[in-house]
């Protein structure tokens, strides 16, 4: 009884469908190309690192120039997740919906916002990751 389709990215840890309970009978469409989908998932996986790190600080979510309207928009946090996972799953962006009424001070670029992740990571890995082939004594 195992008829499953074959999943592009079984035993991936990055696995989009991981966790998710969808029903067997819908046949998703995927129009999403290999390259897409793996480009959407690291914006995915960017934007968990993203929220620990920036929320605490105040910020709610990231600001998009957006190329319909010419103007940003300001998404927050869960809207961004559910705008990237609703792009993995049918193919399409969603139509955007920024958030309602937003204070600009609260909102950061992606590229601010990798620029803080970087800058976290360097310091945090700093004499406390023992990696490989990574020298750590350098300090
Ligand atoms: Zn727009």
């Amino acid at each position: 009884m195992h008829d499953e389709p074959i999943d592009p990215f079984n035993g991936d840890p990055a696995d989009p469908t991981a966790g998710l309970d969808e029903p067997g009978d819908d046949p998703t469409p995927d129009p999403l190309t290999d390259v897409e989908r793996q480009d959407v998932l690291e914006d995915l996986a960017d934007l968990e690192i993203y929220q620990a790190l920036l929320a605490p600080i105040g910020v709610r979510g990231l600001v998009i120039e957006c190329e319909d309207c010419r103007e940003p928009h300001y998404f927050d946090w869960d809207l961004l997740r559910g705008n990237l996972r609703h792009l993995l799953n049918s193919g399409r962006p969603r139509v955007h919906e920024p958030a309602y009424d937003p204070d600009p001070d609260h909102y950061v670029t992606w590229h601010y916002a990798r620029g803080y992740a970087d800058g976290v990571h360097d310091t945090l890995t700093e004499g406390t990751e023992d990696e490989p082939g990574t020298p750590t004594a350098t300090q």
